[in-house]
Formats: structure tokens, C-alpha cells, sequence
């Protein structure tokens, strides 16, 4: 068997051997950690270690002989423990056998061996031991041959697949977001049980599915891992209004663009430019309200009027059923698909006004709304993607123009209510909201610029047109 000593240069492993020298156990480092230093994808700070025994006794045995002596966090319903040492979180657990019911993704679990151990992973690639014994420390324990599979960049289950992604579901995300992630290829009879079991990630809690689809979304190409939802089914489950764009109708010679896949090739486009998750949510569903605002007009031919408003509303009801949190970051996502097509409108025709309006509108997030617009440029015409660029680069320097000069990014109004109330000797009233607006506006139009001396004249003159007579001037 290869030997992988290289892979536990950290000082941490020859200690956890001792450890399980001194108890008389056998104990292997597993899983993630072991993929990652075979990929080459940099050192994991989790590292998972199996114990034929008790981990939990193992990872006791181990604080024992690290210098500070760790805190253990014993997890005594799952038979783990977890410490925490040099920057690196070490999870014990005892070599476990498992079977499964219908209803749950919680398996009966009795002790068993290594290589019961490595039967319940999820992965080929998941299932590699490194072993920490005295006698063979870093030899590889491959009993499904994983490195192959890892050289061919193959997701395979161990044991049977329909049995594997029946038992728990959450594997069928987690094949499509390792392929995504790792750029693999699911192998066909995976791809097959997951088709065929894909109804069953219902019993999948929603916390769970969008850890993964949050990864998926986080990858270097996450169209790969959407298109593979949608091919074996499960995106119908998981984000059903993005399936809903999928599809061109045609009426009377006309089409339109199939909504899911160019929806696919932005959210790949803005991965290029941004690794922010949200703004990847923003692009996913920059376009869902598509789908139920869609229509045929004999003159203009298909419309999707006042999609964004509605795609915004269908943003909040889609976080609250996946159970994602509902606040500044939904309210970004929101704010980014209502807004979604504003720098387009603008990009034919670029004036100091509508900019001021589109820096006012979308404040701080002016830059991430750039850059979804620019994401969402998927024409294949070679003159159009080259105009279409350069009318938003366009914008982009009329937006550091105009912020320069202008200031409207975290607009403050140069006259405050206050004022406008004493000028006017006026108690809390609808005139001073018609006066403020009336000053928003000027300065938005560009008929004043954003500044004290400006606005207060401009107040003056608005109150007088208004019938009110100032008592301060
Ligand atoms: P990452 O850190 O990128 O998620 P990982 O492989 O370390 O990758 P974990 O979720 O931390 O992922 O799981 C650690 C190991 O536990 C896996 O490598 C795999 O062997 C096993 N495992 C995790 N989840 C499952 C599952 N649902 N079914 C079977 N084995 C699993």
C-alpha cells in the first residue's frame, strides 16, 4: 500500500498517534482532509480522525498530550468530540456501522471497523484513510480504489448508489456540489440513482440543501452544478421558479432568450468578477419573475412587464421557504433584481441626471448593481457584447464623474425638515415633505447643485410658490 507520510507533517498527527498507542487503538485521519492533500487543494483546517474505539476517549487521550491541554467538546448523542489546536479543528469519532430506515436520513449506528467506516462514506474520493498507527503511520487504506477515482476526477459511491442516495439524500447534493466545486464528473449509474431518487431530498431539511447550494454557488463555475440539479431533477424540488424560465415559446415567428440558461451564464459571467455570495444570489435570480409576468403583445412582441418588482417580491418568498435569513442580505438581493435592468435603460443614453438617480437609488450598492448588469451581457453577436461593454464602461465613468461633483451617494439633504419649519414657522406638516422632495429633485435633475446656499434659496422659492411666508430668511 502507498505510504503518505508528507501529508501529517503537522506535529498534531504524531501526537494523536501516541494517543492512540497509549489507549491500544487504531486511529486514521479521513475523508476531506485526505482528498484535499491528494488534489493538491491546500491544507484543510478540519481534519476528521476515525478511531476504531472511542473517539471520544481518543480525543481526551489527545488533549492530555498537547501543550495547553484543549478544551474537548464532547457531542455524546453522535459518539464525537472536537478540539481545537494551532488553528486546526480536530473532529474524533469512532468507527461506525450504519443502516438505515425510509423516513430518516438518521441512521441505527453500532461500533464496526475501519472498513465498516469507510461503507457508509458518501465518496470514493470521501472514503481514503490515512492511518496514524505506530507501525504504518501515513499508509493508505483505499479499499474502493478512491485514488483512481481521484486521478480520473470521478464522483463514485461506495456501495450501491440507489442504495447510498436513498439512505441519505443529502448525498445527491452533495455528489452535484463536489463535481461542481472539484470539476468532476458524477459517474453514470450515480447520475441514474439520482435521477430516479430525487424526490426524495423533501425529507432533506432546507438549512442543509442551501449549505450546498450556497458551495455550488460559491464554486468556479457554479452553471455546472445548476445544470446537473436540472438534469437529474431535483432543481424542481429545491428552486422551482428558476426551472420556470427554462423554455422558448414562439407566437406569431417571434421567440424570446431561454430564461435558465442565460440566467445560467450570467451567474458564471459574475463569478468571474465577484466572489460575494449574494451578489451570485442576485444573479440567480436577477430574472425569476419572468416566468409569471410573461406575455404576448401582437405589437411588441413578448414582454415581461415590471418583472423585477416582481421578481423582488418572489425573492422574499423563496428565502423564507428555503429557511435563508431574511434580512440585509435578502433586502440586497432584492434590491439588486428590482433594480436589474436601470443601468441598461441607461447605457443607450447616458445623462448627468439619470445617473445622479441611479446612484441615488441604489446607494452603496451602485458598484455591485455595475456589476450584475455587465453579468448579464450574454449576446453572442461579438459587436453587440463589444458596444454593450463599452456603453456600461460609459457609465462607469459617469458614475465617478458625477459622484465627484455631486455627492447623492448617501444623500443627505443640505436643508434639514428643522429648517424648513422654522423658516416657515410651520408645526410637522405635509408642506415640509413637498418642500424636501422638491429640493430632493432639483438637485437630482440637476437644477441645483447638492450644496447649504443652494438648497436654502431654492426652499425659500419653493415656499413662497406654495403660499408660505418665511419668518427667517
Ligand atoms: P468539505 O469540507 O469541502 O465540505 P469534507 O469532505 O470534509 O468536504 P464534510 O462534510 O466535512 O466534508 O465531511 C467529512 C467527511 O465525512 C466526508 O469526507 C465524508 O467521508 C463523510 N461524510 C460527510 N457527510 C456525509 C454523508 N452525508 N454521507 C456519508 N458520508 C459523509
Amino acid at each position: 500500500m502507498p505510504q503518505y507520510p508528507t501529508a501529517l507533517q503537522n506535529p498534531v498527527f504524531r501526537t494523536i498517534s501516541k494517543a492512540t498507542k497509549n489507549l491500544n487503538l487504531e486511529s486514521y485521519v479521513i475523508g476531506g482532509y485526505v482528498r484535499d492533500f491528494l488534489l493538491k487543494r491546500g491544507d484543510a483546517k478540519d481534519i476528521d480522525i476515525v478511531a476504531v474505539g472511542s473517539g471520544i476517549d481518543l480525543a481526551e487521550e489527545v488533549s492530555k498530550l498537547l501543550p495547553g491541554n484543549p478544551k474537548v467538546s464532547v457531542f455524546k448523542t453522535y459518539g464525537t468530540a472536537m478540539l481545537k489546536s494551532g488553528g486546526i479543528e480536530l473532529e474524533f469519532v469512532g468507527a461506525r456501522k450504519e443502516s438505515y430506515s425510509e423516513e430518516s436520513r438518521n441512521p441505527a449506528v453500532e461500533n464496526g471497523t475501519l472498513e465498516d467506516d469507510q461503507n457508509r462514506r458518501d465518496f470514493t474520493i470521501n472514503a481514503l484513510a490515512l492511518s496514524l498507527g505506530d507501525e504504518n503511520f501515513g499508509e493508505l487504506l483505499d479499499p474502493f480504489n478512491g485514488i483512481d477515482d481521484l486521478e480520473k476526477k470521478i464522483i463514485r459511491t461506495p456501495l450501491d448508489p440507489d442504495i447510498t442516495y436513498s439512505d441519505d439524500p443529502l448525498r445527491m447534493l452533495r455528489a452535484i456540489r463536489f463535481a461542481t466545486q472539484l470539476d468532476f464528473i458524477i459517474e453514470k449509474d450515480s447520475l441514474e440513482a439520482i435521477t430516479r431518487n430525487s424526490e426524495r431530498i423533501k425529507i432533506i431539511s432546507k438549512e442543509r440543501i442551501v449549505d450546498e447550494l450556497n458551495k455550488i454557488l460559491l464554486s468556479k463555475v457554479p452553471s455546472k452544478g445548476f445544470a446537473l440539479l436540472h438534469k437529474t431533477g431535483l432543481l424542481p424540488f429545491i428552486l422551482p421558479e428558476l426551472v420556470a424560465l427554462q423554455g422558448i415559446d414562439e407566437k406569431e415567428g417571434q421567440t424570446h432568450k431561454d430564461n435558465f440558461w442565460h440566467t445560467l451564464e450570467v451567474v458564471d459571467n459574475i463569478s468571474k468578477a465577484t466572489d460575494d455570495l449574494w451578489l451570485r444570489w442576485a444573479a440567480l435570480l436577477h430574472d425569476i419573475g419572468k416566468a409569471p409576468t410573461k406575455r404576448f403583445d401582437k405589437k411588441l412582441g413578448w414582454t415581461f412587464h415590471a418583472h423585477e418588482f416582481v421578481g423582488a417580491k418572489m425573492v422574499y418568498k423563496l428565502f423564507k421557504r428555503l429557511k435563508m435569513p431574511l434580512n440585509e442580505k435578502m433586502k440586497f438581493v432584492q434590491k439588486m433584481v428590482l433594480m436589474s435592468s436601470r443601468p441598461i435603460v441607461l447605457a443607450s443614453e447616458v445623462t448627468d441626471s439619470a445617473v445622479r438617480r441611479l446612484i441615488f437609488d441604489a446607494g452603496e450598492n451602485v458598484e455591485d448593481l455595475m456589476t450584475l448588469c455587465e453579468a448579464d451581457i450574454t449576446t453572442k453577436n461579438p459587436k453587440k457584447f463589444k458596444k454593450y461593454h463599452a456603453n456600461f464602461q460609459l457609465v462607469r465613468d459617469k458614475i465617478v464623474e458625477v459622484e465627484e461633483r455631486d455627492q447623492v451617494r448617501n444623500f443627505q439633504p443640505p436643508v434639514t425638515g428643522e429648517e424648513i419649519m422654522e423658516t416657515f414657522n410651520l408645526k410637522p406638516s405635509r408642506e415640509i415633505g413637498i418642500i424636501k422632495d422638491a429640493i430632493k429633485e432639483a438637485i437630482l435633475e440637476g437644477e441645483i447643485p447638492n450644496e447649504y446656499e443652494a438648497a436654502k434659496e431654492f426652499m425659500l422659492k419653493k415656499g413662497a410658490e406654495i403660499g408660505l411666508k418665511a419668518v427667517i430668511k
